[in-house]
Parts: structure tokens; sequence; C-alpha cells
């Protein structure tokens, strides 16, 4: 076993680090207070070719794999989870045309994405459907060559810029999770909107949105894989984007404590920096294990989505990744901004925001709960090999 980054990934690192000090934080408080991505942000992390790092060389990407996609959240994710969102989605909705799509739809959306030419959006989630993903209700029936769509989408990240969606349906809906079936709808189509934008808690920088198919046909060789077996193919995307879940966790977590530590040399009560106190030493001590083994568990999880290990094989390992690592970011940022006192619950002062933003984490792309339940029946099903 090698701990060691390769060069390649190691000046990756530093370069997207140089990105997110310079580039990044300055803007991050002005992500969150006018809730978007300013442009300049966007074709400065484009130019830097970060939007293919997890896209294959064939179609313009740099082919660092889900290890390199993780490195470079991470590293955004120290000053601004919405940034290291903008960077999952060019993952969260390519991973299904990458995994079951035809060469002629890996061409035209992996190309569009690593070249920022091209955004999407991953429609899983309904109002009556968000973890129980086999009961979504999302029609479409086959009608010649094409396919009719009818149904809502809800909370749907990054669909208010998305060029196409990948969108999760049921062909079949009397056979269930096995009626499931996998499309892509590009933006302009008649019968899509894009819905309501959410109000919500945090990682304000990139909205949520409905996305609602109303007699919207699609031409039929916009079907990814075959009918029916979408239900495999959409865990598999799930399962493969977890460790860059987990890594705007661990980011979020590392820039938090970061933050503290800094104003904790400066604050002083008692006659010495609060830093100093052992009470808070301890609470920092916690944390730093915490953030550490969660990165190891993200960066096994990564090795194993690049070994193509994102089936039921390792399901568990990426659950394990996503869950700890974004309770660990909900723990830091609320007990970093309790370790800066009033200051921290100041929106003046990034604290609040990391708190606000990691709330969300442990909700998406399945929920603790749901990851827990993975995790207890592979580990009843005798999965764990230990
Ligand atoms: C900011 C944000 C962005 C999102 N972006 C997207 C996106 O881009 N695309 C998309 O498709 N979806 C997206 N979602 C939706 C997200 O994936 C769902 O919210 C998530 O899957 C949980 O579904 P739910 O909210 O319906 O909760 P529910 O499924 O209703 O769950 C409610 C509660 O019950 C618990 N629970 C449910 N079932 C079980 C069980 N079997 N055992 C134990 N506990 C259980 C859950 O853990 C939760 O605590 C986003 C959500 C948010 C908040």
């Amino acid at each position: 076993m090698d701990f060691q980054f390769s060069a390649e990934q190691q000046e990756l690192i530093q370069l997207v680090r140089k990105i997110a000090r310079e580039r990044v934080a300055p803007l991050a408080h002005q992500i969150d207070e006018r809730e978007e991505i300013p442009a300049e942000l966007f074709n400065t992390l484009r130019d830097a070719g970060l939007f293919g790092i997890a896209v294959p060389a064939e179609y313009g990407g740099t082919d660092m794999g889900i290890l390199g996609l993780v490195l470079a959240v991470e590293e955004v994710s120290k000053y601004c989870c919405a940034t290291g969102l903008l960077l999952l989605l060019t993952r969260l909705p390519l991973a299904a045309i990458l995994y079951g799509g035809t060469e002629a739809q890996k061409r035209k959306y992996a190309t569009g994405i690593a070249a920022g030419t091209l955004r999407g959006a991953f429609c899983l989630s309904e109002p009556d459907a968000g973890s129980d993903a086999a009961n979504i209700q999302t029609r479409a029936l086959r009608k010649g060559d094409k396919y009719v769509m009818n149904g809502t989408k809800c909370w749907i990240s990054g669909a208010a810029h998305a060029d196409f969606f990948t969108v999760a349906v049921k062909t079949d809906p009397a056979a269930g999770h096995k009626g499931m079936s996998v499309i892509i709808v590009e933006k302009g189509t008649p019968g899509l909107t894009v819905g309501k934008k959410e109000k919500k808690m945090g990682v304000r920088g990139l909205s949520v949105n409905q996305v609602i198919f109303e007699d919207c046909a699609v031409p039929a060789e916009n079907l990814i894989g075959e009918e029916n077996q979408g239900f495999k193919l959409i865990m598999k995307n799930l399962n493969a984007v977890r460790p860059v879940v987990a890594a705007r966790g661990i980011g979020l977590a590392e820039g938090a404590l970061t933050y503290w530590l800094g104003y904790g040399h400066e604050r002083k009560t008692f006659g010495k920096p609060i830093v100093e106190h052992q009470g808070l030493q301890w609470m920092a001590a916690d944390l730093a294990v915490d953030i550490e083994a969660a990165r190891l568990l993200t960066y096994r999880a990564a090795m194993l989505v690049d070994q193509d290990k994102a089936g039921k094989e390792s399901a568990h390992i990426l659950s394990m990744a996503k869950y700890k690592a974004t309770e660990v970011a909900v723990r830091t940022a609320n007990d970093c901004l309790q370790m800066m006192g009033a200051t921290g619950y100041m929106e003046d002062y990034p604290l609040a925001r990391y708190v606000r933003d990691a709330r969300q984490l442990t909700i998406v792309e399945g929920t603790s709960q749901i990851q827990k339940g993975l995790i207890a029946r592979a580990l009843i099903d005798g999965d764990l090999a230990w």
C-alpha cells in the first residue's frame, strides 16, 4: 500500500490550491450572498481544465478519475462548498452516460462538459420519492421513435444552468425498480420546463429547481443503456459520485478548522490565546482525527471507483466515505462556530455559512440514514472482507 500521490496528482493539488486561495476564497461570501457563481470564476475553473478532470482523454478530459476530482473538490470546498458542487456537477449528470451510454452520447456530452460548453443536471428526486428512488412516478412512454415524458422532479441542483438533463423515469411502471430507465433531455425540448427556484438554507451559490415534463417528446436514441435496466445504472451513478460528495465534506471541515485556528491565535481570554485552552484543544484534536480518518476513507473510496468497483462489491465502502465525511463536516462546522463564540454566529464571518452549507451534505445523494442502512446490509450479508 502506497500513501503517496503521483507527481501528476500533486501538481493538480498545487494548481487547485492556488486557484482556491486566490480566486475562490475572495468570492465565497459574495457567492453566498448573491446566490450565484460569477462567470469569471466559472471561466477560471474551465480554463484550468478542472471540468475535465474525471473525463476520459478521448473526450477532451485529463482522465485523472474520481480521485483527481476528489482532490480538486476538497481544495475548493475549503473556501466555498458551492464551487465544490459546481465541480461535482461535471460528474453527477455524466456518470450514467459514461457507464452505459453510446459512443455518440459520450462524445457529445463528455466532450461538452470537459470543454465547459455544456452543463448538466441529474434528475432523480420527486416530491414523493427521494430516498425511495424506485418509487418515482415520472413516466416515459415509447411512441414510435420517441419517448413521451410526463412528471415532476424536484430539488435539482444546477437545473437553472443545465444544457442537458439526465432523467430517471419509469418505462414499465408495473415492474417497480425493474421498469426504470434513464433518458437524456436537452434544454429547449418542448414540454420541458425548469420550474421554481427553492429558497434554501445553504450552498446558495447554486440553486435547486423543479424540472417539469409535460408531454415532453425526446428521440428514442436519448435512452442511456437498455430500456428497463435503469435502476442499476442510477445506483452505480450515485455510488460513483459518493466520494465526491465526501470530498465536499472534508474540504469544508478542513476549511472550518483552519479558519478557527487563525482566529484562535488572535482571540485572547483569561490572558492567553484561546488555542491555548485545553478544553478547546481537545475539541480541535478530535475534529482533526475525524477529518484525517474521513480523508483516508474518501481517497480509498475514490480509488475503488477508479478501479471500476462502483457496483455492489464496494458500495458499502463508498457509503462509509459519504456518511463519515459529511457527518464530520456538520460536526466540525458546528464545533468551530462554537469555538469562536459570538463572532462565529455572525454572517460577516464564514463559520455561519459553513454550518448552513454542511447541513446539505448529509441529505443529498443518499441521506446518512440510507448510507447506514446500506452499510448494515453489507455487514449482515458478510460483504465486509476483513
Ligand atoms: C440542496 C439539495 C440539492 C439536491 N440536489 C439534487 C439533485 O441534483 N438531483 C436529485 O435527484 N435530487 C437532489 N436532491 C434531493 C436529495 O437527493 C433528497 O433530498 C434525498 O435523497 C432524500 O430524499 P427526501 O428529501 O425525499 O427525504 P425522504 O426520503 O422523505 O426521507 C425523510 C427522512 O427519512 C429518512 N429515511 C427515509 N427512508 C429511510 C429508511 N429506509 N430507513 C431509515 N431512514 C429513512 C431519511 O434519512 C430522512 O431523514 C437535493 C436535495 C437538496 C437538499
